[in-house]
């Protein structure tokens, strides 16, 4: 017999710490929706969408219109046929199911710590800030940390970046993100900038989407990896940009890919090396995130979810408040 979950949501927003500048602008509220799936026993499972619509997922508004449409009893076979274009609530959606079709989650009703056999890289602030924010991490046991480039004048950003090299330990790793916002001619000062400085373990989406072939290109010709993000923010972008020969690093948002069944078979099918990365979820997002990371990702690269620090009020009290309060 088909089990039929009855569901509810919730929309949160969260407020950063301080806003995150990227060079698609400032990002002050993090907007999502909380699910709750309850099949005919009371077990409950938790799922969440998170959309960033700047990155390539559906809006908030769309998965709004989404929730709302949907009957209040649904079935897996429903989940399973939330269509392409809604990458976030398909991860919503089935990861309260649970990545095995069939019961719900175990061990999704409360918050658990993430896989102890992964390492963290901790986002830093952008700009000058993070000069005087790295300590705090590595007090932390953070050994790996990202930085916003791409956002200020080059020269400036090239400055900044030296001294930040001069100050991290030679034990520390960086990655560099600039989330498409360079030029080709100004790749090939940062892939320079790099391959100098040692301790840089990738730069990350240089060039926007539509580079595709520039960055193909520009991989071989320095010894720092380029990893893509943007350009393979869905499960869709990520099997083309793999089926074009894209060798290097994909950065894996799993909030926004797509059916993590999905995700999961074509990371199992193909030996790719991946990063995966948070979208500032709440716990409730991450720790499936965090399972399909735990199971997926390898090669001894750091996950980029160490961004507690930058929101302010505790999570489990936020989620409390948030499902009570309607
Ligand atoms: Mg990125």
């Amino acid at each position: 017999m088909t089990t039929l979950y009855r569901w509810e949501f919730r929309p949160y927003q969260r407020r950063f710490r301080q806003p995150m500048q990227t060079r698609h602008g400032s990002w002050e509220v993090r907007e999502g929706i909380i699910l709750r799936l309850t099949d005919g026993r009371g077990q409950v499972g938790w799922g969440e969408i998170a959309p960033i619509p700047w990155f390539g997922s559906e809006t908030l508004e769309q998965a709004l219109f989404f929730c709302q449409q949907l009957p209040l009893e649904i079935t897996a076979t429903d989940i399973f046929s939330i269509p392409a274009e809604l990458p976030a609530c398909q991860f919503g959606f089935e990861s309260a199911l649970g990545l095995e079709n069939g019961d719900l989650a175990a061990g999704r009703q409360g918050i658990s710590p993430p896989p102890s056999s992964l390492l963290f890289s901790c986002l830093l602030p952008t700009g000058e800030a993070a000069l005087h924010s790295w300590q705090q991490g590595w007090n932390c046991g953070y050994r790996t940390f990202k930085w916003k480039i791409g956002v200020a004048i080059i020269e400036d950003e090239l400055k900044l970046f030296d001294q930040l090299v001069q100050a991290l330990p030679q034990s520390a790793q960086l990655r560099l993100d600039a989330n498409g916002g360079l030029t080709r001619q100004t790749t090939h000062r940062w892939l320079k900038a790099c391959d100098e400085a040692g301790i840089v373990e990738f730069l990350e989406q240089p060039l926007p989407p539509e580079e595709f072939e520039v960055m193909q290109a520009m991989s071989d010709r320095y010894a720092t990896s380029i990893a893509l993000d943007e350009s393979v923010a869905t499960l869709e972008q990520l099997e083309n940009s793999y089926q074009k020969g894209w060798r290097g690093i994909f950065v894996i948002k799993a909030a926004i890919a797509g059916s993590p069944k999905r995700l999961r078979q074509f990371c199992k099918e193909q030996d790719i090396d991946t990063v995966f990365s948070s979208v500032m979820e709440t716990p409730i997002g991450r720790q499936a995130a965090l399972q399909l990371a735990g199971e997926l990702s390898h090669r001894d690269r750091a996950v980029g979810f160490g961004v507690y620090h930058w929101f302010t009020e505790d999570e489990r009290e936020f989620l409390e408040r948030l499902w009570n309060s309607h």
